[in-house]
This record gives C-alpha cells, sequence and structure tokens, in this order.
C-alpha cells in the first residue's frame, strides 16, 4: 500500500483510469470517497471507512457544477485546495482526485444520468436537476475511479439511496456503504456549508438536529400520526428561527412520506438559516 507521503494528486480522467487499472492489475481492491472537497471530520470518517474496507482509497475532491442550480451556491462554494490534501494525505489516502470542470465534461456534452422515482421528492422537488448533475458525476466518477467499493455519508440521505439505486440499476461493479453522519458535540451535522453560518445562525442551526430527535422521542413509545411528527418537525425548526425546506418522514427504502411514523422511518428536515440551506435526517 502507498505509503502516506507518497500521496498521488491527480488531475485528468485518463491518468487517474491508468491509476485504477495498475492497482486493480496489482490485484488491489480500490476504495473510494466523492466530495466537493473543504473536508472536515465527516469526510474523513468516511476515508477511514473505506480503507477499512479496501487496499488503496482515492478521494475525489470536485465541486460539480452541473449539481447546482442557478440560483445556488456553485461560485461561492468553500474551497481550501492546499489544506484538503493535507487532510486527505493525514488520512492515509493513496490517491486525490482532483479534476477541473473542462476535464470532466466537454463544451458539448449531451448525455446525463437520471434516477426516475428517489430523486422526485424532499431534496429533489426542492433543487430541480440536482439529483441529475449527482447521478451523472457519480457514473462518471466511478468510471474514472474504477472502485470496488464507494463509502457515502448517511447525511444526504436522499443521495445515499438515489446512488444504490443507479449502482443496481445500471449494475455498476461497486459496494456501496453508508456511513454514519459525523456530528459537533452540540448535534450539528458537520457540512462544509457550516462555515457560511454566523455565530448567531450557528446556534439557531441547532433546531435541525433537535427537529429530528423531537420526532424520535415521538415514535420511542409506539407509532404516531405522521402529519403530528412533521408538525413536531415544522415548529421545532420555526423555534429556532429557521425557513423550513421540507419537513419529512418517509419509509427507509422508497422514501415515499408514511401515514403513521414508526421506529426505523426516517425523518428529514431541510430549513435555511439565514441565507445557508442546511439538511439533516434520522433514521427514527
Ligand atoms: P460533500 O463534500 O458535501 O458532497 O460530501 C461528500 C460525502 O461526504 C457525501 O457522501 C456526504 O454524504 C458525506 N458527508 C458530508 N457530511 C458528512 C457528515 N457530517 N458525516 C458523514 N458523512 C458526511
Amino acid at each position: 500500500m502507498a505509503g502516506a507521503d507518497e500521496m498521488l494528486i491527480i488531475q485528468t480522467p485518463e491518468e487517474m483510469q491508468r491509476w485504477a487499472r495498475e492497482r486493480r492489475r496489482e490485484g488491489r481492491r480500490i476504495g473510494f470517497v466523492p466530495t466537493m472537497g473543504y473536508l472536515h471530520a465527516g469526510h474523513l470518517s468516511l476515508v477511514e471507512d473505506a480503507r477499512r474496507r479496501s487496499d488503496v482509497v482515492a478521494v475525489s475532491i470536485f465541486v460539480n457544477p452541473t449539481q447546482f442550480g442557478p440560483h445556488e451556491d456553485f461560485s461561492k462554494y468553500p474551497r481550501d485546495e492546499a489544506r484538503d490534501l493535507a487532510l486527505c494525505r493525514a488520512a492515509g489516502a493513496a490517491a486525490v482526485f482532483l479534476p477541473a470542470p473542462e476535464a470532466m465534461y466537454a463544451p458539448d456534452a449531451s448525455v446525463t444520468v437520471d434516477e426516475g422515482r428517489l430523486a422526485l421528492g424532499l431534496c429533489g422537488a426542492r433543487r430541480l436537476g440536482h439529483f441529475r448533475g449527482v447521478c451523472t458525476v457519480v457514473a462518471k466518477l466511478f468510471n474514472i475511479v474504477l472502485p470496488d467499493v464507494a463509502v457515502f455519508g448517511q447525511k444526504d440521505y436522499q443521495q445515499a439511496a438515489v446512488i444504490r439505486r443507479l449502482v443496481r440499476d445500471l449494475n455498476f461493479p461497486v459496494e456501496v456503504v453508508v456511513a454514519p453522519t459525523c456530528r459537533e458535540p452540540d448535534g450539528l451535522a458537520m457540512s462544509s456549508r457550516n462555515v457560511y453560518l454566523s455565530g448567531e445562525e450557528r446556534l439557531r442551526a441547532l433546531g435541525l438536529s433537535r427537529a429530528l430527535q423531537a420526532a424520535a422521542d415521538a415514535v420511542a413509545d409506539g407509532p404516531a400520526d405522521a402529519e403530528a411528527v412533521r408538525r413536531v418537525l415544522r415548529e421545532t425548526l420555526e423555534a429556532h428561527a429557521l425557513k423550513m425546506d421540507y419537513a419529512e418522514v418517509v419509509d427507509a427504502e422508497t422514501l415515499v412520506p408514511v401515514a403513521q411514523a414508526a421506529r426505523g422511518h426516517v425523518a428529514l428536515v431541510a430549513a435555511y438559516c439565514g441565507k445557508t440551506r442546511l439538511i439533516d435526517n434520522r433514521v427514527l
């Protein structure tokens, strides 16, 4: 296995594929962690998980323009390449794939990948085209990095479900692993976007994890009317002066909203804290 100081930085798909083919020829199992950079402990926990499941880990750092809507934060998405590379090196990544957007998309690129069921609700309904961008870039990254196993975070629950479906329905020879959400000590889910929050917003942002806790409490003693649980979610967000984008309780596999909420269902929230859109979820 490549030593920590030998981490390769690879900028083109061709070079990345060459690296991956060489590793595979050596009989090594490739682990893969796709990210948009500005890495935090949540990302690093995925790298650690991938290391346990593979021989060499590749991390991609690519702020994918096609998964951002026209009025979203693509241009101001936080970036710190030098810091990210140091963190990847310290975490024991063997290679970092860091492509320029032009290396990923031909100007006349005309093939996209769509998931037609799980991607329709929740973030898919609020961010039109988002999951097309995600599915397309993940399919491309899988063809570029040729991983045996890819690790995603539960933080993006719907994204993980969509990617599992993508892998199943298009027969990607990739094992998909979904790792738990890393949180700050007070419960806030770690996110690159947390850097946008002012001190006061950072406190109000706790409303998301508190809302999910309240939803879990509501079903702790048995099933409850899902509308009542959604109300608890909404009211907790409002009590923290967060502007709700959605608050749902869904089936863990189909992501279809449930009528009776119970343990094993998933509560998901998206809310604006000032201008920053935050998401979180919890299996009840
Ligand atoms: P991003 O860079 O935000 O696109 O995230 C890259 C990967 O890291 C995705 O699989 C995310 O679900 C995962 N991730 C983001 N935040 C967390 C977190 N707090 N805990 C665990 N995984 C996370």
